[in-house]
């Protein structure tokens, strides 16, 4: 009899031990995408669910390394030690100036950019600055052109995951087929181009399974136009960065009517970005359920910002620098996004 019970309880333990390893097994199976509050600039950390990781921009120099160490917080949730692929969408110091600080605290692996460049005209330190990223890299970086793939690996019984770059260098990735534009595309309204490394920021889309996730850092008005027009480009997206911050001068509504997406995150600051206009493009789409924000706009009113539950950084000086995370269920065909100020937790299918 004493034997049985030990037998029983011994059964039950490693049933216990196989539950809990398959719960992780299945933890690990989700596509995690963390925002992390530095300020108005922008790092986006996606962990992919075979473990990789992978870091969109850097956040600001200076303030004694505050938003290397907000990363390295983000990846201590994330369960990661280390970055396998560092994108920087373009030389601003917003996206790259960071790059150093975080660079000596932790390991990277590869570099990627939109290639070598010798001068800035709106940076006059640019040069400075440029060195310090090229020197963190160990000189070497590798250069994203329109149509390049980072190859990242494949979790057994997941579906497909693969990261393509859709525009870069200001120049879009090359249509096989001419189409003529459509009635929206000639309607649309252009503003002044835009001389700026904004407009040659790394536009990519993140796809797992079904599942669609569009980042195009700071990329500007005429050339988010020519991503949807004549042909689109993107396709349906499921969650979009809101480009450039919310900057009037991004979030061409011919493209965000394009991608149709369900839900959008804004990673602007207390007083930088969530322009009213791209509020008001955002939330008046038919598709989308829900805006979610890094901080409130102070400048703004309460309208003008998505509701305050949806908002990570209520007040303008905030050191929690709460984070925004998506969780991608690929099996549920679901995105969960949660907020980390408050734990409101939302799920939307996957389209
Ligand atoms: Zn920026």
């Amino acid at each position: 009899m004493k034997r049985l019970v030990t037998f029983c309880l011994l059964a039950s333990l490693l049933a216990t031990i196989g539950l809990t390893s398959a719960l992780s097994q299945n933890s690990k199976r989700k596509l995690e995408i963390l925002y992390v509050d530095v300020e108005g600039g922008a790092a986006t950390l996606i962990v992919t669910p075979a473990g990789e990781s992978i870091l969109v921009d850097t956040g600001w120099p200076g303030f004694e390394g505050r938003d290397a160490k907000r990363i390295e917080t983000a990846m201590k949730a994330a369960n990661i030690s280390q970055i396998d692929h560092l994108i920087i969408t373009h030389y601003h110091t917003d996206h790259y100036g960071g790059v150093p600080e975080l660079a000596k605290r932790i390991k990277i692996g590869k570099f990627y950019d939109h290639g070598p460049m010798e001068s800035l005209q709106e940076d006059k330190t640019f040069a400075e600055k440029y060195a310090a990223y090229k020197s963190a890299a160990g000189g070497k970086t590798i250069t994203l052109q329109p149509g390049s793939t980072i190859e990242l690996k494949q979790a057994a019984g997941t579906p497909k995951i693969s990261l393509e770059v859709l525009a870069a260098s200001g120049e879009v990735k090359p249509m096989r087929v001419k189409a003529s534009p459509s009635a929206e595309c000639n309607a649309a309204a252009k503003q002044a181009d835009d001389p700026s490394d904004n407009a040659r920021s790394v536009v990519f889309v993140l796809r797992y399974g079904a599942f669609d996730f569009l980042d195009s850092g700071d990329l500007t008005w005429n050339l988010e136009h020519k991503l949807v027009c004549p042909t689109n480009l993107i396709g349906e997206i499921d969650l979009y960065q809101v480009a450039h911050h919310g900057a009037e001068t991004s979030n061409n509504p011919v493209l965000v009517n394009a991608i149709k997406p369900t839900v959008a995150i804004m990673n602007n600051g207390p007083r930088k970005g969530g322009h009213p206009n791209t509020v008001k493009t955002i939330r008046s789409m038919p598709t989308i359920k829900d805006l979610w924000q890094g901080h409130r706009n102070v400048g703004s009113t309460e309208e003008q910002n998505a509701p305050a539950d949806f908002i990570a950084n209520l007040e303008a000086q905030n050191d929690a620098a709460h984070m925004i995370r998506v969780s991608v269920d690929a099996a549920k065909k679901n995105f969960t996004v949660t907020n980390d100020r408050n734990k409101l937790t939302k799920t939307y299918s996957i389209k």
